[in-house]
């Protein structure tokens, strides 16, 4: 089966789930959208208001601000494959429950396999405890370098945290140059 026959069957299959209770609030599942051969894979929490109502990852404000994060290391959003942790989105804009990511997670991780990035950018804390450990805190972790199935990672601000509080804007285009530099093998 080829990527694209594959993932389209992967999207069928996540905008049908109703593995947990999130479904049953949702207008739209986001399954996540891109290059499916992208070099650079983003991770986002879940979808909100715009994303639900679309059915896209990253539209409105924090979209925005995701494609100019994406455009200050020469990137377009074409060009990377955006996915969030969570499919369907939660009441209010309350973080995904431990049970609902854990349920959502295996379509992430098939996602990552097919795409099989160079690099993985986690933005914000539920990608970072989701994908890599619910111990680290964004805050001290954003910025490093993790591992997970021999793929670098790093974790940043999501881009919602950054309209909430600009001044956290530095360290989250510094974290876009170091993506930049493990890209270009430097
Ligand atoms: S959030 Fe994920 S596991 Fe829950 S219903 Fe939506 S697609 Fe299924």
């Amino acid at each position: 089966m080829n990527k694209e026959t594959e993932h389209a069957g992967l999207l069928k299959e996540i905008e049908s789930c109703t593995a947990c209770g999130l479904c049953q609030g949702r207008t739209n599942a986001v399954p996540g959208e891109g290059n499916l051969n992208a070099r650079l894979m983003i991770i986002g929490e879940g979808p909100g208001a715009n994303e639900d109502a679309e059915g896209r990852p990253f539209v409105g404000r924090a979209g925005k601000l995701l494609e100019q994060m994406l455009d200050s290391i020469d990137l377009t959003r074409e060009q990377v494959y955006i996915a969030n942790i969570v499919k369907c989105r939660p009441p209010q804009n309350r973080a995904p429950k431990e049970e609902e990511s854990e349920m959502c997670l295996p379509f992430l991780l098939r996602q990552i396999e097919l795409v099989n990035p160079d690099v993985i950018l986690l933005m914000g804390a539920t990608a970072l405890n989701n994908y890599i450990d619910k111990k680290l805190k964004i805050t001290k972790t954003r910025g490093q370098w993790l591992t997970r199935d021999g793929r670098p990672v790093m974790a940043t601000f999501h881009p919602a945290a950054l309209l909430r509080d600009p001044n956290k804007n530095p360290a989250a285009f510094k974290d876009m140059l170091a993506v930049d530099r493990k890209l270009k093998g430097k």
